[in-house]
């Protein structure tokens, strides 16, 4: 489980503080990935499940993925407006040597010629879909300039993921601030100053404190005021159904040698892994359903 806190900084900042610290590490388990790709898959999950619950409509969906050069290659995560999230990565196994100020190399492991893609499913014929090309690999910065050029909306992002020397992902979360167009100078002065000396984000969520409190240690220039907070939690919405769709599409003649050569075939979910067994007769209506395409 993770928890969004929505809250305003001043009166004309609207900001979202994410703790995703289960979520990254039921995601790192899940799907075994190395310290690097853990950081890289931690940052985006927590972006996508803000970007999520600030989805307007109950129906919305939105895909993030981070397509680069790198190892990783590829991570999608969708989400959903309770802030739900499911993700997959290509690479989970990218090992790579920490940067010469000993972090990982997360930049590195993504790749720096790649894009964000954002895709908004507002149920209807033709979803939305929004790029931007990635500027750091870091993930928070590649954001900002996709939200400040693709949906000119200026904001401020940071994401970050702690883990300890076991793996184990000690603390994990972010926040997206974006500021209302009637904002004074007073305040945008006051958040330009936070910014300026503001500490790491996955120390602050790794305290033992409130939410309001970690807020108000990463902007303690303007007063915070706790709108909202919500549950997230990591999610997946397969099915046999669904699988069976994708294992249609490698069609009848695939399809025809597993059953005479395994009598059966074994699919795994790519976002929770989950496997989903087909026997022989599954495997003759899926002969009969790809058929009739
Ligand atoms: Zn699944």
């Amino acid at each position: 489980m993770g928890l969004i806190t929505m809250a305003m900084i001043g009166r004309n900042t609207r900001v979202y503080l994410a703790d995703t610290t289960d979520m990254v590490e039921e995601a790192r388990v899940i799907h075994d990935t190395s310290p690097v790709a853990t950081a890289a898959l931690g940052r985006t999950l927590t972006a996508a499940s803000i970007m999520g619950k600030m989805l307007k409509g109950d129906k919305d969906k939105l895909t993030l993925q981070i397509k680069g050069k790198g190892l990783i290659r590829s991570m999608v995560v969708v989400a959903w407006p309770s802030g739900d999230v499911k993700v997959t990565i290509s690479d989970p196994k990218v090992d790579l040597e920490e940067t010469p100020q000993g972090k990982l190399d997360v930049s590195g492991a993504v790749g720096l010629d790649g894009e964000v893609i954002v895709i908004r499913d507002y149920g209807l014929k033709d979803p939305y879909i929004g790029r931007s090309p990635l500027v750091s690999g870091e993930i928070a910065e590649d954001l900002a300039y996709y939200y400040a050029h693709s949906e000119q909306q200026p904001s401020i992002i940071a994401l970050g993921v702690l883990a300890d020397p076991i793996k184990k992902v000690a603390a994990a979360g972010g926040f997206f601030a974006q500021t209302m167009p009637d904002i004074s100078e007073e305040e945008i002065a006051a958040l330009e100053a936070d910014i300026a000396v503001m500490p790491g984000i996955s120390g602050i969520i790794g305290l033992e404190a409130t939410p309001e409190e970690k807020l108000q240690k990463l902007f303690p220039g303007l007063p915070v005021t706790i709108k909202a907070t919500y549950e997230v939690k990591l999610t997946c919405d397969c099915s046999k159904e669904k699988l069976s769709k994708a294992l249609i599409t490698v069609g009848e003649k695939a399809l025809r040698e597993m059953l005479e050569e395994d009598k059966q075939a074994e699919l795994h979910c790519h976002f929770c892994q989950k496997a989903y067994h087909f026997d022989e007769a599954d495997l003759k209506d899926l002969i009969k359903a790809s058929q009739k395409k």
